[in-house]
C-alpha cells in the first residue's frame, strides 16, 4: 500500500521567523508519519528551522529547488550534496514556474533527480501540461513525455521511491482546481507509463501528487481516487490550520 504524503510548496515565501512562528503551531498536530507523510517545501533559507523541527516530528523537508553538480563554482546555487547532509528528506524538481520563468529543460530535471538519489534524498518530480495544451486534445503526450525525460536512466528501485507530482499549470494559483476525475485520469496515465517503462510494482510502488488549488475543501475528494496518493499544495499551505487540515484531512 502506498502512504499518502501531502506536501505544502512555500514557493518564495516566508522568512526564517516566520517559518519559526508557523512549526510552533503545528507542533504535535501533524498526523502519525506511518500514517500520512507530511511534508513542508520551503526556501533554501528556511530549511535549517525545518530540518530541526522534523528531528523531534513527523515533519518531512523538502527543498524547493537544488543544481545538479555536488559543489563548485556554481554561485547562487545550492548543492544537493549539503542539503542531504543538512538533513533535508526532499526536492522538489520540474516545477512549472521553474520550467517557466528560469527555463529549467527535461535535461535539466533528469539530471537533478541523478543528483538527488546519489545523494540519498528523494524527488518530488513536477509535471503539467498547459491550457493551451488541453485544449488541443494533448495533455497526456505531454506530461508522459515530460514523465519520460526526468526518469531517464533512473533505476525501477529509484522510480518506485520516487514521488511525481502532476500539477496542471491552468489550475496552479488560479483557484481553478482540475475536477477529481481529470486529476486521477493523468494520474492514472502516469502510472500506466510507469508500468511500460519500467514494471507493475514499480507502477504500484511510485507515489503520485495532484497539485493545482489543493484546499482543505476538495483535498478528500482528490485523496479517495485511486491513483492520487497526495497533494502538491501552494497558496493552502501557508497558513498552520490549513496545513494542518490539509495533512488530517483521512
Ligand atoms: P497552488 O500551488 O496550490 O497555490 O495552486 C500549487 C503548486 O504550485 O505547487
Amino acid at each position: 500500500m502506498r502512504k499518502p504524503i501531502i506536501a505544502g510548496n512555500w514557493k518564495m515565501n516566508k522568512n526564517p521567523e516566520e517559518t519559526q512562528e508557523f512549526l510552533e503551531a503545528i507542533k504535535g498536530k501533524l498526523p502519525a508519519a506511518d500514517q500520512v507523510e507530511s511534508v513542508i517545501a520551503a526556501p533554501a533559507i528556511d530549511l535549517n528551522a525545518l530540518v530541526w523541527f522534523s528531528k523531534d516530528s513527523d515533519l518531512k523537508v523538502a527543498a524547493e529547488n537544488c543544481y545538479f553538480e555536488d559543489e563548485g563554482a556554481f554561485t547562487g546555487e545550492t548543492s544537493p550534496k549539503a542539503l542531504s547532509e543538512m538533513g533535508v528528506d526532499y526536492v522538489v524538481i520540474g516545477h512549472s514556474e521553474r520550467r517557466g520563468y528560469f527555463h529549467e529543460t527535461d535535461e535539466d530535471i533528469n539530471k537533478k533527480a541523478k543528483a538527488i538519489f546519489r545523494n540519498n534524498m528523494l524527488p518530488i518530480i513536477c509535471c503539467g501540461e498547459s491550457l493551451e495544451t488541453r485544449e488541443a486534445g494533448k495533455q497526456t503526450d505531454w506530461v508522459v513525455a515530460q514523465i519520460k525525460a526526468a526518469l531517464a536512466g533512473l533505476t525501477a528501485e529509484e522510480v518506485s521511491k520516487s514521488v511525481i507530482a502532476y500539477e496542471p499549470i491552468w489550475a496552479i494559483g488560479t483557484g481553478k482546481t482540475a475536477s477529481a476525475d481529470q486529476a486521477q485520469e493523468m494520474c492514472h496515465a502516469i502510472r500506466e507509463a510507469v508500468k511500460g517503462l519500467y514494471n507493475e510494482q514499480t507502477a504500484e510502488n511510485v507515489r503520485i501528487q495532484y497539485g493545482g488549488s489543493v484546499k482543505p475543501a476538495n483535498v478528500k475528494e482528490l485523496m479517495a481516487k485511486p491513483d492520487i496518493d497526495g497533494g502538491l499544495v501552494g497558496g493552502a499551505s501557508m497558513v498552520p490550520d490549513s496545513f494542518l487540515a490539509l495533512v488530517n484531512y483521512q
